[in-house]
């Protein structure tokens, strides 16, 4: 007998094979060759500790090398069907976008645009005069500026405005959101200096009266968007704080967090602040966020009075702050299908999600289990359900909803369940009362082939 391990191919001849081509091409000459070397060696340690092994052929051992490479240089950012219900999930990017912002960000990544340029003058303008109008419009604010997120916003309007004075914020507001955005831990970092008022279920405008000083800049307002405190509470409206501001001579900033511009009080939701009616309250600076339940991208949004804009835009944070071209071109056009109320709540997916009704939930579940029914290795049934908003908004919030409950018959529950996870394309589920449920609010309806397709493979 011959030396087996002579009988190996070379990797020069498993890098020969026709069906190599095409990765070698993707992937460059060392990622392949490092993988044929990883297979090779797999297949000695295997010929020193069994007897019979049989001998792979370059052909068999490229299709290994390509069924590996396949696995390790997908795409790490991956699209995923949110099988949740949860509308905003911060870990799968909050809000998707409209068509049109989606459309936007794409046609500006691709080529060039005006960024900085007015096209009739053909003079330098600022890339904040895309969003501007659009915002003043939207919100009656004066003017408006837009940054990186509402907690880069929240951080610039303190180190404008309050760097090295205090600033009044009841303990009541005194939040976390997400894991690493504490109001006083980002007072610091802005180098304003937090002065707390009142306690944390009760703050009355008498604690505030008290606690402005000389060294006072500022009254801060949190809304708290993903948390609430129930029972024996008290706090100050908007409209007393600004009477007080304009007494002392305090600027009133109010980080409303979601940055809601339609009322979703008429989705049947509890009242969330909304950007226009702080505005008209007489707000100095309101803050929200791009990318919750307004529905856009990832954004920080400052509107208010045009001076404080014009101080905003001068601080040298500003620029570490911008916003990317394609960013702002999907926020320009999800602010302008706002314009018209009807078509914002039927084009912007959040809206629409969280818009719609049971009947067509139940509609849509009943239309997908009818497409699973025939499948192997689950069983499925439609249920009602009640889910959750998400995403530090409306946190208490429960949403009646409709799912289809997926068993599977030959794999355990949480088997099937990372299967849908790692597959092509990724499937999320929610898991509730220890079922796997599919919740048709957040599964858009041209990803249902998809869904199906997925399905089928990870119950084989
Ligand atoms: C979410 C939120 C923030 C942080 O906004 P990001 O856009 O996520 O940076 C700040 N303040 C409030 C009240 C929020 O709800």
């Amino acid at each position: 007998m011959s030396n087996p391990f002579r009988q190996l191919p070379a990797v020069s001849d498993v890098l020969n094979e026709p069906s190599l081509q095409e990765s070698l091409q993707r992937l460059g000459r060392d990622a392949v060759v490092a993988e044929i070397r990883l297979q090779l060696q797999a297949f000695r340690a295997g010929l020193r500790s069994q007897d019979a092994v049989p001998i792979p052929d370059a052909r068999t051992l490229a299709e290994a090398v390509n069924q590996r490479l396949q696995t390790t240089h997908r795409p790490k950012l991956r699209a995923v069907i949110n099988a949740t219900g949860i509308v905003l999930h911060t870990n799968l990017g909050r809000a998707p976008l409209a068509e049109a912002a989606a459309q936007a960000a794409y046609e500006a990544g691709r080529g060039y645009l005006n960024l900085e340029l007015d096209l009739v003058t053909g003079k330098r303008s600022s890339r904040q005069d895309a969003v501007r109008e659009w915002l003043c419009k939207l919100t009656g604010a004066e003017s408006a500026t837009v940054v990186n997120n509402n907690a880069a916003a929240t951080v610039l309007a303190l180190r404008t405005f309050c760097y090295g004075k205090e600033v009044l914020i009841s303990r009541g507001q005194l939040i976390e959101i997400g894991g690493s955005f504490r109001i006083p831990e980002i007072l610091t970092a802005s180098g304003a200096v937090l002065r707390e008022v009142g306690a944390t279920n009760i703050t009355r405008l008498s604690d505030y009266e008290r606690a402005v000083s000389p060294n006072t800049a500022a009254i801060l307002l949190v809304h708290p968007s993903n948390y609430r405190i129930a029972g024996f509470t008290e706090s100050v409206p908007l409209p007393e704080l600004v009477r007080l501001g304009k007494e002392r001579n305090l600027l009133v900033m109010d980080d409303i967090g979601s940055g809601a511009l339609v009322d979703f009080a008429e989705f049947g939701f509890r009242e969330e602040p909304l950007a226009r009616r702080s505005i008209a309250q007489g707000a100095d600076l309101v803050l929200f966020s791009g990318d919750k339940l307004l529905g856009g991208p990832q954004a920080g949004i400052l509107a208010g009075r045009k001076d404080l804009v014009a101080r905003l835009e001068k601080d040298p944070l500003m620029r570490a702050f911008r916003l990317d071209k394609m960013t702002l071109a999907a926020l320009e056009a999800t602010l302008r299908l706002y314009l018209n109320e009807a078509t914002a709540r039927s084009t912007i997916p959040v809206l629409a999600m969280l818009s719609l009704s049971q009947e067509e939930l139940q509609t849509r579940a009943e239309t997908l289990a009818q497409r699973l029914q025939a499948q192997a290795g689950i069983e499925v049934r439609c249920l009602e359900d009640v889910a959750y908003v998400g995403g530090g908004s409306l946190p208490d919030q429960e949403m009646p909803t409709w799912v289809v409950e997926l068993t599977p018959t030959s794999m355990s529950d949480a088997e099937l369940a990372v299967r849908l996870r790692v597959g092509n394309p990724a499937v999320l589920v929610r898991v509730q009362e220890g079922r796997l449920r599919l919740d048709l609010r957040t599964i858009m309806p041209r990803q249902i082939d998809d869904l199906v397709a997925a399905i089928a493979q990870a119950a084989k």
